[in-house]
């Protein structure tokens, strides 16, 4: 657990408290909202703040701006939705700006019923930079940093860390929240404890393989990834292309599994793989056994049934379950069914009381809200890059600088 201030610790009556979110939500191309999660999740400790007579002041990152003022990535798009997420009649005031005069006024003639919204901290170039002296201008007219922002917690910008060192800080409800379930999902999880790691490539996960397997009790390797850990282990998993087989990680993937067996962790490889004609949504396809996968002319988009029962019933077993990545092709018909059977299985064991599930990461997110599960899990991260870097075992610079 980390060792930081939360909402409960912290005296705010009375003060400016700047909060630093993780507004940076999608967006169509007529700037409407398409998920508003991450705004969703960050309005408990807005009126948290306010009930407990906090002035809010927000500010976050939104998209990749090529120059201060692009117009494709301001945060005045967002004012709506965050007003009609507050709710209560909350009125949220945009500044055109996240430092200077403007801010200063707005923040002087701010009222009770009012939330101010910074414009975006990416128009300046020192925020990604993890510039003081930008900090300072950022923190000038608040008494208290409170950062929500655990999805941006992976960066070392000036927002997430030089901010928090100049004034008493705090996690807020959702850094709280996602920091213990990330705790209890893996640093410090009751065991049995299984990862489930899935998606496309070995090369793109290969630090969270290597450090899963030195702390989980069982690890899953399913989707695309498992095609070269197959091969590693003899199996003709085809090397095509679209296969997905690493030749160049064969080696990796046994260095992995000799890890595993003397860290005492069981690895789960798929038992039989869904074939298909072609990559297209209800393609011809077939489950086949390993030994029998075609030669040519099919592509291994799913695992099979008896893969779904062997991870099915490996969970029954575990306490724990950390997830990331899909098991197949799941944005295509039918190859999400074995994402979708376990995913359902895990939600079915933590409803019962027996498991607890942590999932994030990128896809894996719309990986559980298209089995169902999203609700049902016990904990669905918001984060991408940050959810993978803490299971990867490194250090979030956006977390340790809220620590006493
Ligand atoms: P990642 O971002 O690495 O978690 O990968 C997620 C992507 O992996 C999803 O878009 C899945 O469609 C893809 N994926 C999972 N299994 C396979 C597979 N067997 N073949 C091709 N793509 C896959």
């Amino acid at each position: 657990m980390s060792n930081f201030n939360t909402i409960d610790n912290i005296e705010v009556n009375g003060k400016v408290v700047m909060l630093r979110a993780d507004l940076n939500v999608p967006m169509d191309e007529n700037f409407k909202v398409t998920n508003t999660a991450r705004i969703d999740r960050t309005v408990p400790s807005i009126k948290e703040l306010m009930d407990k007579g906090a002035k809010v002041v927000v500010a976050s990152h939104f998209g990749r701006p090529e120059e201060k003022g692009d117009p494709k990535c301001t945060l005045s798009h967002i004012v709506k939705d965050l007003e009609a997420a507050i709710s209560g009649g909350v009125k949220v005031t945009f500044v055109e700006d996240c430092i200077g005069e403007k801010v200063e006024a707005a923040i002087a003639n701010m009222g009770r019923n009012e939330v101010i919204l910074l414009e975006n901290l990416r128009y300046y170039k020192e925020e990604k930079k993890g510039d003081l002296e930008f900090a300072k201008k950022l923190v000038a007219n608040c008494d208290i940093y409170v950062s929500d922002a655990f999805s941006t917690a992976h960066r070392a910008h000036a927002s997430m860390v030089a901010a928090a060192s100049l004034k008493p800080n705090a996690a807020g409800r959702l850094m709280q929240t996602e920091v213990e379930a990330l705790t209890d999902g893996l640093s410090a999880p009751v065991r049995p404890v299984a990862a489930v790691v899935g998606g496309a490539k070995v090369s793109t996960k290969l630090e969270l393989l290597t450090n899963l397997v030195k702390k989980v009790d069982v690890l899953v390797i399913s989707g695309g990834m498992a095609h070269t850990f197959l091969k590693a282990q003899g199996v003709d998993t085809v090397n095509e292309d679209n296969s997905l087989v690493q030749m160049d990680m064969l080696d990796t993937a046994k260095e992995i599994m000799t890890t595993a067996k003397s860290a005492g962790c069981e690895i789960i490889l798929p038992a039989d793989v869904v074939v298909s004609k072609e990559f297209k949504a209800n393609a011809e396809s077939k489950s086949v056994d390993l030994d029998s996968i075609p030669a040519s002319g099919w592509e291994l988009l799913d695992v099979g049934q008896k893969s779904i029962d062997a991870i099915s019933s490996k969970l029954e077993s575990c306490k724990t379950l950390i997830w990331n990545g899909p098991l197949g092709v799941f944005e295509l018909v039918p190859f999400d069914k074995a994402t979708n059977a376990v995913a359902q299985k895990a939600a079915e064991l933590t409803e019962a009381g027996k498991l607890k599930t942590v999932a994030g990461g990128g896809d894996t997110v719309s990986a559980m809200v298209n089995a169902g599960v999203d609700k049902r899990f016990s904990y669905i991260s918001t984060a991408g890059g940050a959810f993978l870097e803490w299971m990867e075992g490194k250090e979030l610079p956006g977390v340790k600088a809220l620590e006493k």
